[in-house]
C-alpha cells in the first residue's frame, strides 16, 4: 500500500532515515489517509533519541519539547510536526499517567502501547505500511478494538474509554464486543480523569456522526461524570407531543442539531430539567413546567464542573433557558426575544427549536416548523434594519436626555430603557425626531412624580 504523505514528512522521515534512524508517520495520520480523510496533523515517530533527533534536524525551528516524554516538536512552512522516539509507557499510578515512558528499539514496541487497532498503524515509503495489530482490517470492518488486552488498556489510561466513544462516534464504526464489555466495566476509571479532558472528549463524540448510537448505548458511561442523565433513562413523557422518553428525546435532539459544539452541548442539556420538574395530571397526560429554567441552571453548573469556557457556558444557559417559550410570530416578539436573548444568539435558540421539534411526534412537527421557520423570517428581516435594539443602537443618547434636562444618572438610564422597550414594540420608530418627542411627552408627565413613575 502506498500513502502519500506531505512533502515535509518525507523530508523529515528522509533526513532521520539519512542519518541511520528508523522513522515514520504513525497513528491517527495513517488511518484518516486509508479512510479516505485528509488528517488533521502527521505525527512521527523514530528511533533516534530525542536529542539525536535535535541534533538531526537542526536545532533551529523547534517551536516546543516534551523531551522528557520523548516528543520533539519542529515547525516547518507554519506546519508543527511532532517526532517522538519509540517508547512504552511505563507503570500507570492513577489511570491515567504512566510513571515514566521508556524508550524501546522496535516500531512494534512502540505501536503495541497505543490505543486502538485503527490508531496503531505506521508507514514510511521504504517499508510501507505496518500493521501487526490488523488495523485495516479493523478499518474495513468499521470496529474499534483495543491493542492488547482491553481490561488492562482501559486500567493503565481511563481516558481510553471515551477515546473509544469518540472514535466510534467520529469514524461511524462499531465497538468490538470485548472491548464493549470492558468499557461498561470499566467506565468507573473515568472519575480519575480530568476534568478538561473529560469534556474535550464530550465535546468530539458529541459533534460525531455516530453520536446517535453512542449516546443511546453507553449512558451508563456518560453517566460516571453526568449522573444527572440516569433519571432520564426510560422517563416516559406521556404527552400528545411526544413519543420517546426523555432520555432518547434528546439523544434524537442532539442528532438532529448542527454538529457544533455550543449547539450539541445544548440539545444534550436542555432537558436535563425534566426529572425534576414531572407532574401527571388527572388525565395521566405529563408535564414538565418550568424545566427550561431549571434545565438552563443544571447545565450551567456542569459546564462550571466540566471546567467549560465561559462564553460556552453562558450561550448554552440563555438559549436553553428560552427553548420552550412559543411567542407568536410576530415582529413584536421576535425583536422582544432579540433584546433578551441578543442577535447573535438567537440563530441558536432557532436551532434548537427545531431540533427539539424534529424528535418529537411526528404528527406535530411540520406545524412546529412552519411556526420556526416564521420566527426565521422575521429575525432575518430584523437583521435586515439594524438587528436587535439595544439602548446603544437607539437614534438617541445619554446626552440627548440631558439637554432636555434629565440630570440625575438612574432616570436618564430609565428613560432609555422605556425607549428601547417601545421601539421593540414598535410604538415608536428609532428615530431621534419621534424618540424626542416620545421622552418629552413622558418626561413632561413624570416631571411630578418620582423617578420611579415612568
Ligand atoms: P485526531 O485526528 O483526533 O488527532 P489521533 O488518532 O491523531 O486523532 P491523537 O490524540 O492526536 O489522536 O493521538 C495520536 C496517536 O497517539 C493516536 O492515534 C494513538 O496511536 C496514540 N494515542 C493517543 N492517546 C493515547 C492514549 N491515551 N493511549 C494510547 N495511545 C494513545
Ligand atoms: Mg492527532
Amino acid at each position: 500500500m502506498k500513502i502519500d504523505m506531505p512533502t515535509q514528512v518525507k523530508e523529515i522521515i528522509a533526513v532521520l532515515q539519512q542519518n541511520g534512524y528508523r522513522a515514520y508517520a504513525v497513528g491517527g495520520c495513517i488511518r484518516d489517509t486509508i479512510m479516505g480523510i485528509p488528517p488533521s496533523d502527521w505525527d512521527i515517530c523514530t528511533s533516534s533519541l530525542p536529542q539525536e533527533t535535535l541534533d538531526a534536524l537542526g536545532a533551529q525551528n523547534i517551536v516546543e519539547n516534551g523531551m522528557k516524554h520523548g516528543t520533539v516538536t519542529v515547525r516547518r512552512n507554519g506546519q508543527n510536526y511532532e517526532i517522538t522516539t519509540f517508547r512504552t509507557d511505563g507503570v500507570y499510578l492513577d489511570n491515567r499517567h504512566p510513571q515514566n515512558v521508556q524508550f524501546v528499539r522496535t516500531l512494534e514496541q512502540d505501536l503495541a502501547r497505543r490505543d486502538f487497532t485503527v490508531n496503531a498503524m505506521a508507514y514510511n515509503d521504504t517499508d510501507g505500511l505496518c500493521d501487526c495489530f490488523g488495523g485495516t482490517e479493523d478499518i474495513q470492518r468499521k470496529l474499534i478494538r483495543c491493542v492488547g488486552n482491553p481490561d488492562q488498556r482501559f486500567q493503565e489510561d481511563g481516558l481510553r474509554i471515551l477515546r473509544a466513544l469518540r472514535f466510534s462516534s467520529q469514524l461511524g464504526f462499531e465497538i468490538e464486543s470485548s472491548t464493549a464489555d470492558s468499557i461498561r466495566k470499566n467506565a468507573h476509571l473515568l472519575q480519575n480523569i480530568s476534568a478538561e479532558r473529560i469534556l474535550s472528549e464530550l465535546i468530539k463524540i458529541l459533534t460525531g456522526k455516530n453520536v446517535e448510537y453512542i449516546l443511546l448505548h453507553y449512558s451508563g458511561v456518560l453517566e460516571v461524570f453526568l449522573p444527572e442523565i440516569r433519571p432520564m433513562v426510560g422517563l416516559e413523557q406521556n404527552n400528545p407531543h411526544h413519543i420517546y422518553d426523555v432520555w432518547t428525546h434528546t439523544v434524537k435532539t442532539v442528532a438532529a442539531i448542527p454538529p457544533e459544539r455550543t449547539l450539541r452541548l445544548a440539545a444534550l442539556f436542555h432537558d436535563f430539567g425534566k426529572p425534576d420538574r414531572h407532574t401527571v395530571d388527572s388525565n395521566g397526560i405529563g408535564h414538565f413546567k418550568g424545566h427550561p429554567e431549571v434545565s438552563a441552571v443544571m447545565a450551567e453548573k456542569i459546564l462550571i464542573r466540566l471546567k467549560s469556557d465561559n462564553q460556552t457556558k453562558s450561550d448554552v444557559a440563555a438559549i436553553i433557558r428560552m427553548h420552550d417559550a412559543r411567542p407568536p410570530a410576530e415582529p413584536k416578539y421576535v425583536r422582544r426575544q432579540m433584546a433578551k436573548l441578543g442577535e447573535r444568539r438567537y440563530p441558536m435558540l432557532l436551532e434548537l427549536k427545531k431540533a427539539d421539534s424534529l424528535a418529537q411526534n411526528p404528527r406535530t412537527i411540520p406545524q412546529k416548523l412552519e411556526y420556526i421557520s416564521r420566527l426565521n423570517k422575521i429575525y432575518q428581516n430584523e437583521m435586515k434594519q439594524g438587528g436587535a435594539v439595544t439602548i446603544k443602537s437607539l437614534a438617541v443618547n445619554g446626552n440627548d436626555m440631558i439637554n432636555l434636562g434629565i440630570k440625575d444618572g438612574r432616570m436618564i438610564g430609565e428613560c432609555l430603557n422605556t425607549l428601547c422597550q417601545l421601539v421593540i414594540d414598535g410604538e415608536v420608530d428609532n428615530e431621534k425626531g419621534a424618540l424626542m418627542i416620545k421622552i418629552k411627552e413622558l418626561y413632561g408627565s413624570t416631571k411630578t412624580r418620582n423617578s420611579n413613575g415612568i
